[in-house]
């Protein structure tokens, strides 16, 4: 089959110009390397929907920001996506910090970004008791917010698949074909696919899959990693978003909520030379909870459930975001350098990227029948009682509790390893229902996740795998073990 357009990436740049261009009479395929969408620095990152106050006026970030801000909320409700409506504040701990304020409320005002103004240290305070007594005021933008990052992806993923897209995951890009000037196809560890477009969605990669094309080859990513703190939302919670006064390094360390009410810290910044290193380190924690605490001192380390790390696409010499179609060879759009504030850009960047496309000679013939709606399934843990009882009535695999912090159900599992755009590990399955990111971290669900997977899959339970390739939770029955003796 020879496709229209092959995307390289399904993080949320890819699958949200995967799920915008289903819309139109075209053959698209979505492929990435690893096992499920959402993988990349989509799953990792701080799930902030910026405001657009921090970009520098004039460049395509600030624009793509505010657009894609502004898209959030009709997008959340057509696709079924959690977002929490927080504002966020910037807060100047001390007086000498203050003075930043207004460099940033002008900053803000350039980039259009409504409501925004200045607030007292008292003000916060009132609406934020556990923050810093020492803070002086704050830059407060009602238009910020959080979302599920997982959730989003696995939206835009979904609602493309229904409009047509098609999902290759496991499917390496390697190279390209080029014949006379002009795509033809590409090389996978797959085998090769014939195409007439290519998208490079590829995040930390996209820079050496456009220099194949011999494009830009001066231009780098530079991959920066941020690491981050959960903590258990039965112990400590708090309802905002908290940057501090940024520096030239980024925005710095925020205290933020999460969309399931958890509190999150982090990120740090360090310049890594593995592209795919989100190992988290010991001088890593401690200098995201000395600045975390700088915000909110009252945080207490014992209460931490979770840590992880996200790496930033961060383009060198070149800091904007790129989304240009290459002269040479045709049939080649570049999206990259997809650093901060990317995620809220998403929607955004897609609708740059299928206008450059079409302004680019894709004709794009509207289909019939698109349908831009996806439900969100049912989550058991946010259900009334009797919402409960009804559903479990209906199929008794809601009353069978898999993860018991989290409070995920069989028919939950079930669904998730059911849709369009299949789970087919135990982190897929997680992200999708939030299972195992309680206080137990998967203690308790793990067998019965990995047993559904296997009758689901219809393979045995050492092919279940964490999240793809070898990762493998079984390695033989303990009844070989026995043998062996
Ligand atoms: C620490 C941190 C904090 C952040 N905080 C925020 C925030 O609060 N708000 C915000 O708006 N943005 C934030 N961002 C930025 C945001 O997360 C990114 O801009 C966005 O997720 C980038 O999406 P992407 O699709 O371009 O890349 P990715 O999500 O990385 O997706 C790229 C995909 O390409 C695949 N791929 C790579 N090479 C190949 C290949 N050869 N073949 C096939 N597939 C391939 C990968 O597997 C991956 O799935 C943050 C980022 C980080 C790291």
């Amino acid at each position: 089959m020879k496709y229209d357009i092959v995307i390289v990436g399904a993080g949320i740049a890819g699958c949200m110009t995967a799920r915008f261009l289903s819309r139109y009479d075209l053959d698209i395929l979505l492929i990435d390397s690893a096992d499920d969408v959402g993988t990349g620095a989509s799953a990792a990152n701080s799930a902030i929907l910026h405001s657009g106050h921090d970009p520098e006026p004039g460049t395509l970030k600030a624009r793509l920001n505010s657009e894609g801000s502004r898209m959030w909320s009709g997008l959340a409700d057509e696709l079924g996506i959690p977002v929490k409506h927080t504002g966020s504040y910037v807060v100047a701990v001390g007086n000498d910090e203050l003075p930043a304020l207004d460099i940033l409320l002008k900053r803000a005002e350039a980039n259009g970004i409504p409501g925004a103004r200045i607030v007292s240290g008292a003000e916060l305070r009132e609406k934020e008791p556990l923050v810093n007594p020492d803070v002086s005021g704050a830059l407060w933008t009602p238009t910020a917010g959080v979302v599920d990052p997982f959730a989003a992806v696995l939206a835009a993923a979904e609602n493309a698949a229904t409009n047509g897209v098609q999902f290759r995951p496991e499917t390496a890009f390697l190279d390209f074909i080029i014949e006379n000037d002009s795509i033809r196809g590409i090389r996978t560890d797959r085998g090769d696919i014939e195409c007439r477009w290519v998208i490079n969605a590829a995040g930390v990669y996209s820079a050496e899959i456009m220099h194949l094309a011999g494009v830009r080859p001066d231009y780098h990513i530079v991959p920066r990693r941020g690491e981050y703190l959960i903590f258990d939302r039965q112990k400590i919670t708090l309802d905002n978003v908290l940057f501090p006064v940024p520096t030239d390094k980024g925005k710095g360390t925020i205290v933020s909520t999460t969309v399931h009410g958890n509190i999150m810290i982090g990120p740090n910044a360090v310049k890594i030379d593995d592209s795919d290193d989100v190992s988290t380190t010991a001088a890593g924690m401690d200098e995201v909870i000395t600045s975390a605490r700088r915000l909110v001192p009252s945080l207490d380390i014992r209460y931490v459930i979770a840590e992880f790390a996200g790496i930033r696409a961060s383009g060198y010499p070149d800091r904007d975001f790129i989304i240009e179609a290459s002269v040479k060879p045709r049939g080649l759009l570049n999206i990259a350098g997809i650093d901060s504030p990317g995620f809220v850009s998403a929607p955004a960047i897609a609708v740059y990227a299928v206008d450059m496309l079409r302004r680019n000679g894709l004709e794009l013939r509207e289909k019939e029948g698109w349908n831009p709606v996806r439900n969100s399934r049912p989550v058991f843990r946010d259900m009334t009682h009797a919402e409960r009882a009804e559903y479990t009535k209906n199929d008794p695999a809601f009353g069978r509790i898999i993860c018991r912090c989290e409070e995920v159900t069989e028919a939950e599992v079930l669904a998730a390893i059911r849709s369009i755009v299949p789970a087919r590990s135990y982190d897929a399955i997680k992200r999708r229902t939030w299972l195992g990111t309680g206080r137990c971290q998967g203690g308790f669900d793990y067998p019965r996740v990995i047993e559904l997977l296997a009758e689901e899959l219809g393979i045995p339970v050492t092919e279940v795998t964490k999240s793809g390739g070898k990762s493998r939770f079984v390695f033989r029955a303990t009844k070989d073990v026995n043998d062996e003796r």
